[in-house]
Formats: C-alpha cells, structure tokens, sequence
C-alpha cells in the first residue's frame, strides 16, 4: 500500500528528464551489433562461391571476359538478396528484444506509473511487488522483502530486507521473491553493481532452431551428392572431347546452382517473418524455435483467471451471520467488521484515477472487487480507513491461498485475515453472529460449508475473511485461532471468444486444459460453460495430486481436462506428466513459482499483462492480452510457419533436382550440354531467390486446423513430400530435355536449343511453385491472387526470361536467341503439361474422397 506521503516523495518529470540527461540511461552496455558491412561480405564467405570465383578467374584468363563479368554480377546480386534476407532477420530480432524490454513502475508526478525500466533514473521511487526483477540499485524506503541475489552472489538462499534491517540495499537484476516494497534509485546503468560485472541480460535468446540445424545437416549431404554429379558431368564431357576449362566452370555453375545453399538462412527468414506474424496477433516470441515447436502442440495448460477469463470481478453474493445474501447494483448488506477485513487486508492502491481502475491499474483484481462493493469514490476510502496503520502483513501467495495484515486501530492491534475458504476455516476456532463471538461448531461449519458448495457451484470464486484480537505474533502463528467472519463470492466471466477458440483445438486434435487455484466447483462451472469439461469427473484436486504417486498421476491425466485448487509446484507435476505420455505441452504462468512449470513445458507462455518479471524471463512466448485465444491463434501461426517452410523446401529441392538431372541427362545420353554455365547460373537467380521467399509468406490453407498436430521429432519430408521432390524434381529435368531434342528435331542450332531448354527449365519451376502452395488441392482450386508476393516474384523472373531471350545485348552474353512460335509452342508445352496432368489427378482424387 502506497501512502499518500510517498506519493508526494517521487520525481516530477522535468526533473527526472534532466537527470536522466546528467546520469544517462539505465541500460547495461550491449553486444557489439553485428555491422550490415559484415553480413554483406559473410554473404560471400561460402566454399562453392570462391570455387566459382576462381573457376570465372581462370575463364577470364582464357579470354571469356564477357562470361567473367556476368558471373561476377550475378554472384554479386545473389549476396544483395541473401544481404537483404539476413539484415532484415537481424532488424526483427532487435526490434523483439526491444519489445521485451523490461518495464518498470514507478512514482512520477505523484502517480505510479508504468515506464520502460531504461528510463528511471537517480531518486527515482520504484514500487516492486514479489516476482519483478529489480530494474537498477536502490535502497529500501518501505516494506520488507525476501530477495534472491543468486545472479549476483550465487547464494540461492533468498535474503530479507526492509527498512528495518541494516541491509536495505537492492541489486539491479536481482529477484524480488516475496514482499512488496518501495525503493529509492541510487545507481543505475553501468555504475551499478551489476554493470560493475558487466553481465549482460538478454531477453531474447538466439537460441538454434533445430529444424535449421536438421537442414544443415542435409545440406551438407546434398553438397557431397551435387559435387559428385557435377564432377561426373564434367568428365563425362571432357572424355567426349569438349573443352576441359568450360567443362570445369560449367560442373562449378551447376554446383553453385544446386546446392541449396540458402535454405537453413530463409528458414531463419521465415521464423522471423513468423514472429513478427504472431506479434499482430498478440503473441510475442521470445525463442525462435518455439515458433517451429509450437504447431507441434497437443496439450495447452491454461490458467483460468484472466487468461480463460475476463479477469473482471464483481462481488456477487455475502455470507455473514448464517445468511447468504445476494448482491445487486446498489446495494451491499452491511456489516462492519466483514467489510473492515476485506478492505483493510488489501493490497489495492487508493491514489488510482478511475480510468486506472478500468485498465486494471489499481491491483489485483479480486481485491478491486472487494474495494468496489464497498464503495463508489476514492473519497469514502480514505475517509473508512481514516488513521489507521498497517504494521505487519504476510502477503497473499498462491501457495498458501490467503493473506494477513495486522492494523493499529485506535492504539489497539487487530489482525484481520482474508484467503481461500478451506484454508482459513481450519483456523477458525469461533465464528462472529450477530455481533456475539460464539464457539464454531460442526452444525456452523456445515452451514458455511452448503454456502461456499451454492456459491462456487454458481462459478463464483469464494473468499473468506477472519479476524482476532488477542495473541497477535509477528509470525506464521498469526493465523490460528481466529474468529470467521464471512465470505464474498466473486463472479468473474469467462471471455467471450474462448468458447470458440476450445471448440477449435479440440478440432485440432489439441486438448484444452485448466489449471486453477481455484476451487474445484467454480472451476468446473466455468469449465463447463467454456466447453473444456462435461463431468465433475474430468477435475481433479491439488490434494488429490499430493496422494498420488506418479504412476497413479500417469493413469488419471488423460482423462483429466481441470485441476483445481492447485499450488504453482504441481503444475511441474502436471507439465511432466503430459509430457511422459508424449505430449507437446503448452503451459502458461505468471507467478514467480510458475517459472519451473514453465521451464519445464515444451512452450512455456507468460503472461504480459498480469505476469511477473520471472515468469516472463522463463517462457518462450509472451501473451501480450493474457488471452487464450491469443495460444490458440499462436499454436495456428506455428502450423503455417511449419507448412509455409515445407513448401520451399519441396520447390527449391525439387527445382535444384531438376536443374541438376537435365544436365546428367544430356551427359548420359550423349547429348550436346544443355545449358552454357551461365545460362545454370541465371536460372539459379530466376527462381531460387524471390519465389522461394514469396512462399515463405504465403497465407494460411484453410483447414489447417483440421488436422492433427505433428509429432516434434517428424522429418520435414513426412507424409509423402520426399516422394514428390523426387518425382517432379525428374520430371522437370525431363521435360528441359525434351524441350532441347525437341528443338533438334525442328533443327533450330545449338543456341536456340539452349534458350529453349532454358525457357522449359525457368517456366516449369515458375509453374511448378504454384503447385508447392498446396499438398492436397490442385492449382486449380487455390486462387493464386491470396499470395500477391509470389505473383510479384513469377512476374519479375518471367520479364528477367524474356529480357534474357530478346534483348539483344543480354542475348550476347547468356548466349541466347530469340525464339518464334513454334518454339514458344514446344516449350509451354513441356513446362505445363506434369502440372496439368497432376492438377487433373489431384481433382479426381478429390472427387472420389
Ligand atoms: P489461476 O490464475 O491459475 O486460474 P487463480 O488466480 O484463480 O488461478 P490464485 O490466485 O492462486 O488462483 O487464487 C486461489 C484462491 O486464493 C482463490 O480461489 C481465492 O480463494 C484465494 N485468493 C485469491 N486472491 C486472493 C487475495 N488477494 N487475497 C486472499 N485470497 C485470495
């Protein structure tokens, strides 16, 4: 609680900018960025491109000055786009880093405010409850706190500190594990002891996606296979007498041509473009490969309050004096002493604006609740509170469900006590009935245990308050032999959309689960309304875990969809036990004790609104709206992003295969070389860059929702697409062929031949990229206008063909021709003819599902 005093002790922002000015700002010296000089020149630092390089070089030599150049240009642009890929992955991910930035509140103008923590400065008052990561040195001005200062110590025992105690300093990046207090900023950015050490904090982690490093791996499988079959073709045609320096840069084009060099880099691309994707959608990624691991998703643990939730709660119902009351708009039965434990032990700050209130400034929801029954204004809470001194309070955690403050109330002490009701019952030895402390009975327990069943079986979350005046220990002993009071049922309404969004997973194949620590009636009320639940069956208890071993845990969690009532250490229980029944569990958190569960979960999501510091520093994805919805959404763009990288993986293998076999082909069957090494070299540039990217982006298929999740260690050529690389891969080396002996046979000369085998080779694979939009549906029935990009890239490499082919000074260089109708004919003919053959199987195989 925030007194009016320290309100007044803040800085004003005039102030605070002028410090800000004289002390800097409080962040730590980062990384050296990488400069985009050394990501354009890392472009060039690949084995087959200095081969190539050499291989022009000694061409040059040999009076090939013309076809030198052009190499040189076309090995240049290739850099500028893999320059452009790579400087705009490193632009997304800074930009996320500092979207991560952490924030901070803290007292400015008199008001608490929330700031990015790079902007406090010296004499800064900043208030920081349990979990928030301390943004810069201070000295405790208010409250007492345990700290864990493992960071900067290694002890991992958490530390006291308060006013009281003469260790009263705090340590930026260190972990406010308990407590709320205020502080006053001493030291910030790299005076700070932890800039002494210079430890860097990153929020975002680069960590290796393994579905890049599994493309790695085969890269460096196809760059033996393609060097081995361009060494072949090489000396396939020196032995038949051509001449050896253009055999060598012809096998060296083909080389650079088809090993996909790129593909582990537009992955990254294409992560990142996935990132930035979720982001609109309110998922901010802090891992990159949780984008890759999240399509994989068959469990998503959910919180129920605020995330399935609204979040906005209403006191709906009072119990005192053996009454249950209901409550409407306007009026709240009375009684003194319920309404002094509820608004006394309370962590809620009065000084908020009302708009504060509605974003939820105020504090914890269930408390603002309890605040708003009672009263309209600001005004009426100061004046019920009146003088009254808090002097020592436990704080509310979800361990143990409930929270105690102790008031100086007119020279008298009292310690008044509100928490979850079977907890606080079991300490009550009285109860308070019309104003007499009688002795609680059995037959009064009963009567409050049947409310608390009406309740919550209503979906009302119930909280029970107590208080004593007598024996008031500053210790744990505090909360024994109390004397109940009554009980407040709060409604909080689940969110609208979560219906849908449960009905959508289950579609899915994802099982929607939830996680609460509330009690098991209200959980299962909601539910049930959301669709998570149908039977009382389905919950199972936080008490009922603890007596389970965790074989019996094993037997009973599939057919569990709620578990309630549960402390933040069983949800490591319940993350570990999904994922013994090879799950891929998504678990969300916020508190400072989620963070294992977190950790420990394939996608550990924090929340950004209700989260602390802690839980977001363990998650791999953040919602930025604590909304489930927002999982579901991101769990969809995973299953895109996967989908989005298998089909440029089939268009650029398959695309390289037939690059590749139309040259082995010739070989084989004594033909003339197909294609000179520049004209390899260009079709490389046509359709490897910019259509290869387009389909990195390409919108969503529309039932991608309606099929199982993949399993996590699922090759990426699952479900036929090595089958399809293979074989198109052929057919496009085939159909370039026929292209070229189609040209002998109307004897047109070698070079129109070649601009026909070149034409067939750039349109197949321009056509071809249309077909890798899909697995299931032919060309046909995807409207092709859903990916403007990928128009946009076919339509800059088919003006790159045709000005290849009729321009004349380009003509010169790539050795081409011009061709007439009847060549246009043969090779529209050859580049069309797999497509429309396979688009009239698919329609067939469609017909007759
Ligand atoms: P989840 O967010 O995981 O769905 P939750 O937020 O409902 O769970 P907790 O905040 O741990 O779970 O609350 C558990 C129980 O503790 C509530 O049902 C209520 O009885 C009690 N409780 C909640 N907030 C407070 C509070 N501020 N003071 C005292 N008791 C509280």
């Amino acid at each position: 609680m925030v007194e009016e005093k320290e309100l007044k002790l803040g800085l004003d922002s005039d102030e605070a900018e002028k410090r800000l000015e004289t002390y800097g700002p409080n962040i730590l010296k980062q990384k050296k960025k990488v400069s985009p000089v050394f990501i354009f020149f890392s472009q060039f630092n690949d084995f087959m491109v200095w081969v190539l390089l050499g291989a022009t070089l000694i061409s040059a030599f040999m009076g090939e000055i013309a076809d030198a150049i052009t190499i040189i240009i076309i090995v240049v642009v290739n850099a500028i786009l893999g320059f452009i890929q790579e400087f705009k992955t490193e632009k997304s991910l800074e930009a996320l880093k500092n979207l991560a930035a952490p924030t901070t509140k803290v007292i400015r103008n008199k008001k608490i405010q929330v700031i990015n923590a790079e902007f406090l400065t010296l004499g800064d008052l900043v208030v920081l409850e349990a979990g928030d990561r301390i943004p810069a040195d201070g000295i405790i001005v208010q409250g007492t706190g345990v700290i864990d200062e493992s960071l900067l110590t290694g002890e991992s025992v958490g530390v006291s500190k308060s006013t009281l105690n003469k260790e009263n300093k705090i340590y930026m990046g260190t972990i406010l594990l308990k407590g709320k207090v205020l502080a006053r900023v001493t030291e910030v950015g790299m005076s700070t002891e932890m800039g002494k050490i210079a430890h860097m904090l990153s929020s975002i982690e680069d960590e290796k996606s393994p579905l890049k490093e599994k493309l790695e791996g085969l890269g460096r499988i196809l760059v033996i296979v393609c060097i081995a079959i361009c060494i072949i073709v090489t000396f396939v045609g020196i032995s038949r007498g051509q001449k050896a320096s253009e055999m060598f840069l012809l096998g060296v084009s083909l080389a650079v041509a088809a090993i996909p060099e790129g593909l582990p880099a537009i992955v990254t691309v294409c992560l990142a473009i996935g990132v930035s994707r979720m982001l609109n959608r309110n998922a901010l990624v802090r891992k990159l490969p949780a984008v890759e691991t999240l399509g994989c998703t068959s469990v998503i643990c959910s919180d129920k309050t605020g995330t399935l939730t609204e979040n906005k709660m209403t006191v709906k119902a009072l119990y005192f004096n053996n009454t249950l009351y209901n409550i409407d708009d306007n009026k709240t039965p009375d009684n003194l002493l319920l309404k002094k434990a509820f608004v006394y032990c309370n962590d809620c700050n009065y000084d908020y604006s009302q708009k504060d209130i509605e974003k939820g400034l105020l504090g914890d929801p269930t408390e603002t609740s309890l605040i708003k029954t009672y009263f309209k204004g600001m005004k009426d809470i100061k004046e019920f509170n009146g003088d009254i001194r808090r002097v020592y309070d436990i704080p509310f955690d979800s361990t143990r469900k409930m929270m105690s403050v102790v008031i100086e109330e007119n020279n008298r002490e009292c310690c008044y006590v509100k928490g979850a009701p079977e907890r606080l019952l079991s300490r009550c030895n009285q109860i308070l009935i019309n104003g007499q402390v009688v002795a609680f009975t059995y037959t009064l327990k009963e009567k409050v245990a049947k409310s608390i069943e009406d309740m919550s079986s209503k979906a009302l979350r119930c909280i029970a308050a107590a208080y004593k005046y007598k024996n008031i220990a500053k210790n744990n002993s505090l909360e024994n032999d109390l004397i109940f009071l009554g009980l407040a049922g709060i409604i909080d309404p689940p969110r609208k959309e979560v219906k849908d969004a449960v009905l959508e997973c289950r579609m899915a194949g994802i099982k929607p689960i939830m996680i609460t620590g509330d009690h098991q009636n209200t959980a299962f009320a909601i539910g049930k309304e959301v669709g998570i639940c149908n039977s009382i069956n389905e919950v199972l208890t936080g008490d009922e875990i603890e007596k389970l071993t965790e074989k019996e845990l094993d037997s009973k969690i599939d057919k569990t969809k709620v578990f309630a009532r549960v402390s933040p250490n069983h949800k490591l229980r319940i993350v570990r036990a999904f994922k013994r029944k090879n799950n891929i569990v998504a678990m969300t958190g916020d508190g400072v004790n989620d963070a294992p569960a977190i950790k420990e979960a394939d996608i550990g999501i924090a929340m950004g609104i209700s989260g602390t510091d802690v839980s977001k520093e363990a998650s791999s994805m953040i919602l930025m709206d604590d909304n489930f919805t927002t999982i579901v959404a991101a769990v969809e763009e995973g299953r895109v992003i996967y989908n989005n990288i298998r089909k440029f993986i089939r268009y650029l293998l398959s695309c390289n295969l037939g690059e590749v076999l139309t040259m082995f082909l010739a070989s084989l069957f004594y033909l003339p070389n197909p294609l000179s090494p520049i004209q390899i070299l260009f079709v490389n540039l046509a359709t490897d860059g910019l259509p290869a990217l387009a389909l990195g982006v390409d919108p969503p298929d529309k039932d991608i929702m309606d099929d199982k999740p993949r399993g996590k260690n699922e090759s990426i050529f699952s479900h036929g697409l090595m089958e399809k690389i293979l074989v198109r891969g052929t057919l496009i080396g085939i159909c370039t062929i026929f292209a070229f002996i189609g040209g002998k046979y109307f004897g047109y000369d070698l070079a129109a031949c070649r601009t026909m085998a070149l034409s067939t080779l750039v349109l197949s694979q321009l056509i071809h990229v249309f077909e890798c939009r899909s697995e299931k549906h032919s060309i046909f029935k995807i409207n092709p206008f859903t990916n403007i990009y990928l128009i946009g890239a076919v339509l800059v490499s088919v003006i790159m063909l045709i000005a290849v082919i009729y321009l004349p000074f380009l003509e010169g260089i790539f050795h081409t021709s011009s061709m007439n109708g009847i060549q246009w004919m043969v090779v529209i003919f050859c580049s069309g003819i797999i497509a429309l053959i396979n688009s009239i199987y698919l329609m067939i195989k469609e017909r007759h599902k």
